[in-house]
């Protein structure tokens, strides 16, 4: 699997391993359960904003269904991002249930339902799996409930955005195709 990388781990995440035996855990039924400092994790933290004592809590179950290693993840996390409305920092919940199917190689694929682990010589990188778990769940565009949201130009700007109907540009399309049919030869 190359270099490991070593990362800076405070006492705190002594916990997670970051590489674990995906087969020894699946055939002991292992779940490991804890919790983890956002901002020692490097993905999520270049996404976050400033992020300062917030957890991520993480629960990985390792079981077998049938003859395949399943890794059950649930993550649950406040990850503090910057409101695109009003420019304030706040906590956007997240929590994601995921089921893994541990599969040797990119190539191959868990059966239906299990999203696919690479794991290279048995090995999982939980770190890299608990990262994608919430970089994936956090907003491309990140903004507060609007009760909560502050006021400002950007609000009343979006606001006008809403009153525009979203099918427009398709239903221009629509009229476009209908005039001036494509005809195959
Ligand atoms: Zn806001």
């Amino acid at each position: 699997m190359g270099r490991r990388r070593y990362y800076k781990r405070p006492m705190s995440n002594e916990q997670l391993p970051q590489y674990v035996d995906a087969t020894r855990l699946s055939q002991q039924q292992v779940e490991l359960t804890g919790q983890m400092l956002l901002r020692d994790l490097p993905r999520v933290s270049e996404a976050l904003m400033v992020p300062e004592a917030e957890t991520v809590n993480y629960s990985f179950k390792f079981t077998t269904w049938e003859k395949e290693r399943v890794i059950r993840a649930h993550v649950v996390a406040k990850a503090p991002l910057q409101c695109e409305r009003c420019g304030k920092r706040f906590l956007y919940e997240i929590e994601a249930k995921t089921d893994f199917g541990v599969v040797p190689d990119y190539l191959s694929l868990p059966s239906e339902g299990l999203e696919p682990v690479v794991a290279e010589a048995h090995l999982i990188d939980l770190w890299a799996l608990l990262e994608e778990e919430l970089v994936l769940n956090i907003p491309y565009i990140p903004k507060h409930e609007r009760q909560d949201c502050g006021q400002n130009v950007a609000k009343a700007q979006r606001s006008q955005d809403e009153m525009t109907p979203k099918v427009q540009p398709f239903a221009k399309l629509a009229a476009l195709l209908s005039r001036d049919r494509i005809t195959v030869p």
